[in-house]
């Protein structure tokens, strides 16, 4: 029975990424996702998305982004029903910026069970992320993501896949950043305490080239593709 079940979780890897804007969980789960055939499910690019199309969701959702308040729970939770039940997450999936309160890890719980889970916190220090924040610019169109010294794109100023112009994200203008990390203080962090005890969880430096983070995620993962 807890042999099957591990060889169901096996089989379908769910990943949960904890850590605070800018400690990479988004260029880690998309890469992390491209290299082991997963979705990877991005709650950010979701509600941009949304507010690019006008949706009722994305109009909801605009003026508390801009602030960099959080937004409610319930339609968090709505949301990513909806997606997970979807038959490309069958094969299993990555969670990039959900739960990010514990009436979202109570809400994912009730629909998915507490177990097959693996959390990688991707802790980077205060003032990096600072830095990595304010250095960011973002295609509004394919919503690639670069940074003005780490990662530059070939021509200045430009995405290198659609040709796009970059932008800087509101949120992520410093007094923005200020509010979003107090936010992620507040009412995400104490989600590592409620999951730092689970076998399946595991605590990444961040602070470290690209690379050399997602091959200690996936050693984490081991072989289980
Ligand atoms: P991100 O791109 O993950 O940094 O998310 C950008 C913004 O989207 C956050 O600052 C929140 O306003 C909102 N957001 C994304 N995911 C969530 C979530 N799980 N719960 C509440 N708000 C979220």
């Amino acid at each position: 029975m807890g042999g099957a079940k591990a060889r169901d979780a096996a089989q379908k890897p769910r990943i949960i990424f904890l850590g605070p804007p800018g400690a990479g969980k988004g260029t880690q789960a998309g890469r992390l996702a491209a290299e082991r055939g997963l979705v990877r499910i991005s709650t950010g690019d979701m509600l941009r998305q949304a507010i690019a199309e006008g949706t009722p969701l994305g109009k909801q959702a605009a003026p508390i982004m801009e602030k960099g308040q959080l937004v409610p729970d319930e339609l968090l939770i709505a949301m990513i029903r909806e997606r997970i039940a979807r038959e490309d997450c069958r094969g299993g999936y990555i969670l990039d910026g959900f739960p990010r309160t514990l009436p979202q890890v109570r809400g994912l719980e009730a629909m998915t069970g507490t177990e097959g889970f693996f959390v990688f916190d991707v802790e980077v220090p205060r003032d990096v992320l600072l830095r990595r924040l304010s250095g960011r610019r973002w295609c509004p169109k394919c919503q690639a993501t670069y940074h003005v010294q780490t990662s530059p794109p070939t021509r200045a100023g430009v995405c290198d896949w659609c040709s796009t112009a970059l932008v800087q994200r509101e949120d992520d203008k410093e007094a923005v950043v200020r509010k979003r990390l107090a936010e992620y203080d507040e009412r995400t962090e104490p989600l590592v305490a409620y999951y730092s005890d689970r076998p399946e969880f595991h605590r990444v430096n961040g602070d470290r080239p690209a690379d050399v983070v997602l091959a200690e995620l996936q050693q984490l993962l081991g072989d289980e593709r």
